[in-house]
């Protein structure tokens, strides 16, 4: 194995969380390097659909040292908007990013961790994977069924209506991408049968307040992943149905079906060209409306001991969804009815390139708050509920970022020998960092 330019740490990725950790690690006068493979923010440019906007208001994307200081901080950016703002963070903290460097192989070698690229090598005492918790739109099992003819894409390869065939849409999962998809589509012209597993319902305003108001506010995000009792589902529950729109409106189940979406169970299986849907729509509409006012109870619990209550709406709660008695349980692909399935049935990272043995049975990090403790010196960001349950989003980089990188300087000065020569504090920020290994 031929010398890599050596570094303390190297950041995989430069989205939003890799772009964190730099300067988190900036502040403690770590050496470090951040590799991404595309540019900066390089999931919003080339990886979302045309008319998304974040669903998290302007001023909930909270950066360290960095925040949003335009006029309209309850606004949804686009994601043209959401670039300009990941890009001028770049700029304002002069991030060390070696862009269009993809990460093909990452493996550890004495007190060396090797990165291999596809432009060169580099060996660093310590990583962090940033990147992403997004990188592939996962499709399930059944989609092998599918007969040929019908269309088949998912979010990542979806852009606008206009580039699907005309006729009707599947579209397969009700969360956040999947209710915005639904409705957009259904507004083009295209019915839309939408497929509803477990979902989470909530209003885009309660009380007069945006509903991210008042989980940041009540300390819902900021919950920590070592005080839930089940940190496995915790992880594994879906993303709130919103839509970022200037009229704050509530995209629900009941939004959907007053303009004409029929509504179906979860999609349980696909048999000689018939879509099998389970008949747990109406338990899981019923669920989603029991969890919502649960969390509204905690909202309105926050309010009264807090004395809000001058500032804002009276209480009120949402109609429960409307499901129809008997929805139908089959859909005959050879009827002509559906000419496209569109799966948001949600995303998953690639970690095709790592080469360490930190992956559990179904190829997910095994990790305790983002520190891989199979691999001392590693870390991981932006999963979900990875420290806190607004992990995931843009404003949870700041405080995992910070906690994880005093968690990577205590490694650095307490590892040994040739390590301790680039340890945190030993030598600037930004320094020669091309020294030959
Ligand atoms: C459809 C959608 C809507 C969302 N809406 C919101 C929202 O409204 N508000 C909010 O706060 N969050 C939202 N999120 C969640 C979250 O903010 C994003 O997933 C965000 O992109 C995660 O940031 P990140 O920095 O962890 O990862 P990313 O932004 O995905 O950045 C990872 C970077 O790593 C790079 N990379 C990956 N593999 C390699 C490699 N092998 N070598 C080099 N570079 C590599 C990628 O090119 C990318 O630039 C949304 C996510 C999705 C998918």
């Amino acid at each position: 194995m031929g010398a890599g330019r050596k570094v303390t740490t190297v950041i995989v990725g430069a989205g939003h969380a890799g772009l964190a950790m730099s300067r988190c690690l900036a502040e403690r006068t770590v050496d470090h390097i951040v590799l991404e493979r595309g540019g900066v923010a390089n999931s919003w440019r080339t990886e979302r659909w045309d008319s998304l906007h974040l669903l998290t208001p302007n001023w909930q994307s909270r950066l360290p040292g960095f925040a949003y200081e335009g006029d309209d901080p309850d606004g949804y950016r686009t994601m043209s908007e959401v670039v300009a703002f990941i890009d001028a963070y770049a700029r304002a903290i002069s991030a060390p990013v070696e862009t269009n460097t993809r990460v093909t192989s990452l493996s550890h070698d004495g007190d060396w961790y090797r990165v291999e690229t596809d432009r060169g090598a580099w060996d660093s005492r310590s990583v962090v994977l940033a990147n992403g918790a997004c990188n592939i739109a996962h499709i399930p099992r059944v989609a092998e069924g599918v007969p040929a003819g019908i269309a088949t894409l998912t979010p990542m390869d979806y852009r606008n209506p206009g580039q699907l065939a005309e006729g009707g849409v599947l579209v397969v999962g009700a969360s956040a991408t999947g209710i915005q998809l639904a409705d957009e589509i259904h507004r083009s012209g295209r019915p839309v049968i939408l497929s509803v597993g477990e979902h989470v319902r909530a209003p885009r305003v309660y009380r007069g307040k945006d509903i991210q108001w008042w989980m940041d506010k009540a300390g819902v995000l900021d919950e920590r992943y070592d005080e839930i009792d089940d940190i496995v589902r915790a992880r594994k529950v879906p993303s709130m149905q919103l839509v970022g729109t200037s009229d704050r409106k509530t995209l629900d189940l009941n939004a959907l079906r007053d303009i004409g979406v029929t509504l179906r169970g979860s999609l349980a299986g696909i048999r000689d060209g018939k879509v099998l849907f389970s008949g747990s729509l109406r338990n899981q509409c019923a669920l989603a409306d029991l969890k919502m006012n649960r969390l509204l109870d905690t909202i309105d619990d926050w309010a009264r001991e807090n004395e809000v209550a001058g500032e804002v709406d009276p209480p009120h709660r949402l109609e429960p969804t409307v499901v129809d008695d008997a929805p139908a349980l089959g859909l005959d692909l050879a009827s002509g009815e559906i000419k496209t399935i569109l799966w948001a049935t949600g995303y998953r990272p690639d970690y095709s390139w790592l080469n360490l043995p930190v992956l559990d049975r179904k190829g997910q990090i095994i990790h305790d708050g983002g520190i891989i403790a199979k691999a001392p010196g590693a870390y991981v960001l932006g999963l979900q509920f990875l420290r806190r349950r607004k992990s995931s989003l843009i404003d949870g980089a700041a405080s995992d970022a910070n906690d994880l990188a005093d968690h990577l300087l205590s490694f650095l000065a307490g590892s040994s020998g040739s390590a301790r020569g680039i340890a945190a504090g030993q030598v600037a920020w930004r320094s020669s960092i091309l020294e030959q290994r």
